[in-house]
């Protein structure tokens, strides 16, 4: 991936040697959550999650001192990923008439406070619509790549981060709600329908600015989209079930199967249509 050289977001903080009061107790958290959450978690749960990892008082190891050269860069990447998202999303909104409020961007180590309650970095990446902010661990890229099978490469990172991006979008143009709404009166069960459908619209979203960023920066490089994709396959419901408890349960998934993350974030690569963002939400289920 070109990114090197772009402008950096100032809507970027970097909190990986900010202490907090709360301190999660040990190593070894939780990969189970880790799957489960990845980049979807619902931000009501966070706080049992944090229960659930043994919260304790005292000192996390590895939390003094300056940022090593290569935090430094991973903060010069991430900073210019996100100004990528601004300025594409700020041209797209402004094509139909409308003013994009870019979201913030918390990088952390360990646990993060959040406007949607404490986070160990066993959830994954996610977008809190509370703050309007993306909370992200840059180790979980070790994880996806070491654990799940995902790939590392720098674009494999910016999708991710265009997917969290791609929630704040959804949270602007009123999907988010929407979704919300229906968690309230359907049982588990349906309603997981609705999230898979937020997550794969997030996916299209992703391959959308993709598509414009592209046009914009020329930021793609060979193999870029292969290694998305290897990603994205690597974090479908199915794979994570059965890597985790050993078979897959479809009324279970929350984010949709590995071909039709590939798939949604793919199409939304290739045409860049924003016309088609309800129609995610329309379509019989069976044909996502
Ligand atoms: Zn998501």
């Amino acid at each position: 991936m070109r990114w090197q050289g772009g402008e950096q977001s100032e809507n970027l903080e970097d909190r990986r040697r900010t202490a907090g009061p709360v301190m999660l107790g040990g190593g070894g958290l939780l990969v189970l959550v880790v799957v489960a959450m990845l980049f979807g978690v619902d931000p009501r749960k966070l706080n049992q999650l944090v229960n659930q990892a043994q919260v304790g008082q005292g000192n996390a190891a590895g939390q003094q001192g300056e940022l090593s050269p290569q935090e430094l860069e991973q903060q010069k990447f991430m900073g210019t990923i996100l100004r990528f998202t601004e300025v594409v999303w700020g041209d797209q909104f402004r094509k139909v008439g409308k003013q994009y409020e870019p979201p913030k961007m918390v990088l952390f180590s360990q646990r993060v406070q959040t406007g949607c309650g404490v986070a160990p970095s066993a959830v994954g990446p996610f977008y809190c619509p509370a703050d309007r902010t993306v909370y992200l661990d840059p180790t979980f890229f070790e994880e996806l790549a070491q654990k799940l099978g995902g790939s590392k490469s720098e674009f494999s990172q910016a999708y991710v981060i265009a997917h969290e991006i791609g929630h704040h979008v959804q949270n602007l143009l009123g999907y988010s709600d929407l979704v919300d709404q229906q968690r309230q009166r359907l049982p588990e069960g349906e309603f997981n329908q609705w999230s898979v459908r937020l997550e794969l619209q997030a996916d299209y979203l992703a391959g959308v600015w993709a598509h414009y960023g592209q046009e914009k920066f020329n930021f793609i490089e060979a193999g870029d989209v292969e290694s998305a994709i290897t990603s994205a396959n690597a974090i479908g419901d199915d794979r994570l079930q059965k890597s985790q408890v050993g078979f897959t349960s479809p009324e279970k998934y929350t984010h949709g199967t590995s071909k039709q993350r590939i798939s949604w974030f793919t199409r939304g690569l290739q045409t860049g249509d924003l016309s088609r963002l309800d129609e995610i939400f329309k379509m019989p289920y069976e044909r996502l």
